[in-house]
């Protein structure tokens, strides 16, 4: 854990109220969360070699204190198969950033683990000024940008809470698995939620936290990226 505090420390003499992607993952893995495997490289030759150590396919995502949304600055890309196409794809992330903003500031580019496309599910943290950190759990994509299919609990929760939250929304028998479909890992998910409650209880400082996506699979599930915003 003194890894955690030492990425929280970091941020603050930063007089960021942000962590990067990487910061982010590394504090979930350090609390037990799934997330895909990655690396922040500093050259394209950097980039290929650790594509070589995760394995094909990789993603490449920017890695900067501007850019809160990376895709939307064209700062992912996704479904690498080779060093040529990870060199290629680092040098236009790098071309597209600057595109948008001149003067972004670079980190570096991360190279991660492509997880296997599959159910999608959000996990996120907020702290309420009176009842302190919530929890929130639904599914991805439109039903959480759409339908406002989500449910939130105040932290810290208990194993059952988890257990409802997850059988409370809307959504729930996509889940479970419909017309044939198998049932996806929901006890890899309340793992991920008890786990999450641990994390922002500890951390009072975290103002919000978003686990979006998380692959939920017949057997565990990844978080592909992960957001924590500071007080
Ligand atoms: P943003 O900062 O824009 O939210 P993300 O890291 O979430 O960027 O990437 C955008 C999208 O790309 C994700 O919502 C997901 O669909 C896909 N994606 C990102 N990383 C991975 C990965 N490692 N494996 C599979 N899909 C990914
Ligand atoms: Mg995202």
């Amino acid at each position: 854990m003194r890894k955690v505090a030492q990425i929280f420390r970091n941020a603050r003499e930063e007089g960021r109220n942000y962590l990067l992607e990487p910061e982010a993952k590394t504090i979930c893995r350090e609390y037990g969360i799934p997330v895909t495997k990655f690396k922040v490289a500093k050259n394209v030759d950097e980039a290929a070699k650790f594509a070589e150590e995760i394995g094909y396919p990789v993603v490449l995502k920017i890695v900067s204190p501007d850019v809160i949304h990376k895709f939307d600055v064209g700062g992912v890309i996704l479904d690498l198969n080779s060093a040529q196409e990870v060199k290629d794809a680092y040098k236009k992330i790098l071309e597209n950033v600057k595109k948008h903003k001149t003067d972004t500031k670079i980190i570096g580019i991360l190279v991660q683990e492509m997880a296997p496309q599959s159910t999608e599910v959000i996990v996120g943290a907020t702290k309420d000024p009176q009842f302190g950190p919530a929890l929130m759990f639904g599914l991805g994509g439109i039903f959480v940008e759409v339908l406002k299919d989500v449910t939130f609990r105040i932290a810290p929760i208990t194993r059952q809470d988890a257990q409802e939250m997850v059988t409370e929304v809307k959504a729930y028998p996509i889940l479970k698995g419909y017309r044939g479909q198998p049932s996806v890992d929901i006890d890899a998910i309340v793992d991920i939620l008890l786990k999450t409650s641990r994390l922002v209880m500890d951390h009072l400082e975290i103002k919000e936290l978003d686990l979006n996506p998380i692959m939920v699979y017949k057997k565990g599930a990844k978080t592909v990226d992960a957001r924590i915003i500071l007080e």
